[in-house]
């Protein structure tokens, strides 16, 4: 059997096109393998949204140079969001790669490996950037791929992610993604739906959507047009699966009707990843993110208001072009009033090739920049902990996916272990259980918490001579 090693960086995207990708070359015989040294094909699934993850492949591939030397027929392969950005530079840098892939042709990816072994010919498929054509003949360039899952590359066998959406129409000017992954592409609805009917069959409990702006999704079939809320409610309606959730939101597009959906319907996660990004509107501007801080302070408001208990978080960028002290500070104050469950903080990484790295300087030290990382993030994890602590006491119910780091690290073969799962709004919860409980909804108290995770332990029922905990039916709407 060919021995397949596959590294993943970035997103939750990638993930899902990795899982694809090792679906495709299984049916081809392929088997995966932990390490590159035993590997026939080599394959790196890529991110361009910071420099320090393409420099980390780049010194990766330096680092298979020897080997593809002692053994011409290893297949190099570099894929994804990086591949479909540098093209032809990544020959330059390491010319024994095989193939560039970008992400909009991950389906040829089988035939170009088996091309490659054969003919020993470097090959790039990528597709068209965002000015090389018409709307329609660049849309077309960029497939969406979802046609095989591979339950062993999910997360856990009970949770699998689901394209909904491709590309970006947004812009950014810091951001990479819409050069990289195309126009905003929305899925048909029935493919989604047979695609998430196919998971529940598998044993899938919970389906995370995805698309780069998710809640701009939008599907035109016959005199319908399907919003992320129709999408949504014809999802629940599929026996098997217990919960929904959905990335990556934008501020502009949170609906009244989204938001009545995910408080109306049992099975959808009350968590919502909606990112600010700066709580400076000068900073906003030159981000050019479509909204202004009172935007998103509406925003967030309606969001609170309508949906008890929900937990938001957002992404940061702090450094960004011209950023002054009293932007940061301005950044600070809305983390401060808006309580996000937590929040993902990013130094600004200057990106070839979007209007940012046109426009403006990266003039924002890096001894600054990383100030401003560490004092935002001191005050980020201060407000988790202060909310985690409001969940002492209190019963949750979880789907435990699993053995928890410490259990893994300390390697624990036995059925009783540590466990992790996690809430209806998204909160980590680590508890003692038993192996057989991995997979099932379970309700936990909370007794002890910090910044990241609640500690708790089950709650148990008397039944007959033995202890059990309570497996709880599918779709709990509590947190
Ligand atoms: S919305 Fe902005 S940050 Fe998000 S993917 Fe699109 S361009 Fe990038």
């Amino acid at each position: 059997m060919p021995k397949l090693y596959i590294e993943t960086v970035g997103c939750q995207m990638n993930m899902l096109d990795s899982e694809l990708v090792v679906a495709s070359l299984r049916k081809e015989g392929y088997e995966l393998t932990a390490s590159a040294a035993d590997a026939d094909t080599i394959l790196f699934n890529t991110c361009s949204v910071r420099q320090h993850a393409e420099d980390k492949i780049y010194s990766a591939l330096g680092r298979l140079k020897n080997a593809k030397r002692e053994n011409p027929n290893k297949v190099i392969g570099v894929l994804g969001c990086m591949a479909q950005k540098d093209q032809g530079l990544i020959f330059k840098r390491a010319p024994y790669v095989d193939l560039v892939v970008g992400p909009g042709q991950l389906h040829q990816v089988p035939a170009l490996v088996r091309e490659a072994r054969a003919e020993r010919k470097p090959r790039m498929e990528v597709s068209l950037g965002r000015t090389d054509g018409s709307r329609d003949a660049i849309e077309r360039s960029h497939e969406s791929f979802d046609p095989l899952r591979d339950p062993a590359m999910r997360p856990t066998p009970y949770q699998a992610f689901v394209r909904i959406m491709i590309g970006c129409d947004k812009f950014c000017t810091y951001c990479i993604v819409p050069s990289v992954r195309g126009p905003e592409q929305s899925r048909p609805p029935a493919a989604i739906l047979a695609e998430a009917q196919q998971l529940a069959g598998e044993g899938c409990l919970e389906i995370t959507l995805l698309g780069q702006t998710v809640n701009s999704y939008r599907y035109r079939a016959g005199e319908r047009t399907w919003r992320l809320s129709d999408l949504i409610e014809a999802l629940h309606e599929i026996d098997g699966i217990a919960r929904i959730k959905f990335v990556t939101n934008y501020p502009k597009d949170m609906t009244d009707d989204l938001l009545a959906a995910v408080r109306d319907l049992p099975k959808c996660s009350k968590y919502l990843h909606v990112p600010v990004q700066s709580g400076s509107n000068t900073v906003l501007k030159r981000m050019k993110r479509g909204y202004t801080v009172e935007d998103y302070r509406e925003m967030l408001a309606r969001t609170y208001e309508s949906i008890p208990g929900v937990a938001v978080t957002s992404d940061f960028i702090v450094g960004f072009c011209g950023e002054t002290d009293e932007d940061f500070q301005q950044t600070v104050d809305l983390t401060r009033e808006s309580r996000f469950k937590n929040s993902f903080i990013f130094k600004y990484s200057e990106r070839p090739g979007t209007k940012g790295a046109e426009l403006y300087a990266d003039d924002v030290p890096e001894e600054v920049k990383r100030r401003r990382n560490n004092s935002l993030l001191a005050l980020q994890n201060q407000i988790c902990e202060q909310d985690n602590e409001a969940f002492l006491g209190r019963e949750v119910t979880v789907l435990a996916e699993g053995p928890s780091k410490a259990a893994e690290k300390r390697d624990e073969l036995g059925d009783r272990l540590q466990l992790t799962g996690r809430t209806n709004c998204d909160r980590i919860v680590v508890f003692e259980g038993n192996r057989r409980q991995i997979g099932q909804f379970l309700p936990i108290v909370v007794y002890d918490a910090n910044a990241h995770t609640l500690f708790g332990e089950m709650v148990t029922q008397h039944v007959g001579p033995e202890v059990f905990g309570l497996a709880l039916p599918l779709a709990t709407p509590d947190c």
